[in-house]
């Protein structure tokens, strides 16, 4: 286990209201430095780990260490962390340097020494120019840098972040997920951040947490939980993903309505033959192309069906087409694009090391 200032051992962890399992049994090491997300939907436990981190609430069983020292039932005040919340509950009277300052003053910190941790404060969040000015003259990116530094000043070894960006619109949190992420890098302190937003998460982290029902169903780097993820869970909330629904064949072959796919990818030993099973392949993995794909080169995975709609995504465009039941999602990028008119009869294919195979959730054999 490791002491380092800034490193988090938690083992076990349990946390019950009432008949509701918020946290169970879960076990997360973070290194000193790591930038780690808890990512998952609403009620998966993010925010209730997040605050037994900070000492909020308190857990039944399981322990938590932060610097080689266990937390126990200290209160928050006198734990290494500070927390930055999605409300950033600045005080509006006052300017954003008194506003940074407050927790220090309450410490009865010297005047020097407070001016000096401010100061620094504002030029890690970039708001030095604005240290006189009130919260309501400020943008909410703005507010939110505020809020963090308000954090900082207090020299954490970590900071909690509970979906810090959730307030502000898109370009703005992409704005400030850069800057969180170099400002993290720069300061060398570990990160712990909750966040429902796959964007984010993929984004900053060094790692991902993603979690489901109080529990972390796949902790890897953000690479490899796009790449491979562990579960249908994971594959379906991490970006886009087309399925196809059926039974598995012969190998890693699955038989659905719109034709037998093969996947390079999945478990082993694969699913027995006759088990539900799903298969899974990126949009932006698939080409499309609007005559039958040359046999030379044919991918081993092809489905047909009619362009449903062509839809411009900035650098990207996407298509919707119709096969037997659902739809299939296309990405490409602009460049790369085949200008195709809705209602074309279409081609998708893929190649096989793209395509992953799961099992069906909840796992139930069908007779051959
Ligand atoms: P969200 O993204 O919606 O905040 P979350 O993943 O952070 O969700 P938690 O807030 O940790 O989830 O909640 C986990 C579960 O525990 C939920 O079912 C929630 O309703 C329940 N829960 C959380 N706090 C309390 C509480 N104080 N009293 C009762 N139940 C609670």
């Amino acid at each position: 286990m490791s002491g380092e200032r800034g490193a988090i051992e938690i083992v076990g962890l349990v946390k019950r209201f009432g008949d509701v399992t918020a946290v169970d049994q879960l076990d997360l090491s973070v290194r000193a430095g790591e930038f780690i997300c808890l990512l998952g939907p609403s009620g998966c436990g993010k925010t209730t780990t997040l605050r037994m981190l900070a000492g909020f609430e308190f857990p039944d069983s399981g322990s938590i260490v932060i610097s080689g020292r266990s937390m126990g039932d200290l209160p928050p005040h006198r734990r290494e962390v500070n927390t930055v919340f999605q409300a950033y509950a600045l005080f509006p009277h006052m300017t954003v340097a008194e506003n940074i300052a407050y927790g220090l003053r309450q410490r009865r910190t010297s005047k020097q020494e407070i001016s000096r941790r401010v100061g620094e404060a504002l030029e890690m969040v970039r708001m030095s120019a604005m240290a006189a000015r009130r919260p309501r003259q400020l943008s909410g990116g703005q507010q939110q840098r505020v809020a963090l530094a308000r954090a900082l000043v207090n020299a954490p070894s970590v900071l909690l972040l509970d979906e810090p960006l959730a307030a502000l619109d898109r370009k703005l949190s992409e704005e400030m997920q850069i800057e969180l992420k170099l400002m993290q890098t720069e300061l060398g302190i570990t990160f712990v951040f909750v966040t429902h937003d796959q964007g984010e998460a993929l984004s900053m982290s060094d790692r991902i947490a993603v979690m489901r029902d109080g529990k972390i169903e796949q902790l890897a780097d953000p690479f490899t939980v796009y790449d491979s993820p562990a579960s249908v869970f994971v594959a379906s909330f991490i970006g886009q993903q087309n399925f196809f629904h059926g039974t598995v064949g012969d190998g890693r072959t699955v038989n659905t309505p719109d034709g037998v796919f093969s996947a390079g990818r999945g478990p082993d030993p694969h699913p027995g033959r006759g088990t539900k099973g799903l298969v899974a392949v990126r949009p932006e993995l698939i080409t499309l192309t609007d005559d039958t794909p040359d046999r030379a080169t044919r991918p081993a995975n092809v489905v047909s069906g009619t362009l449903a709609s062509v839809a411009h995504l900035g650098d990207v465009i996407q298509y919707v087409v119709r096969v037997v039941g659902h739809e299939v999602i296309v990405r490409a990028p602009r460049s790369n694009a085949p200008r195709l008119q809705p209602g074309t009869s279409v081609q998708c294919s893929w190649s096989v090391g793209d395509t992953h195979l799961f099992e069906a959730e909840p796992s139930a054999a069908v007779p051959p």
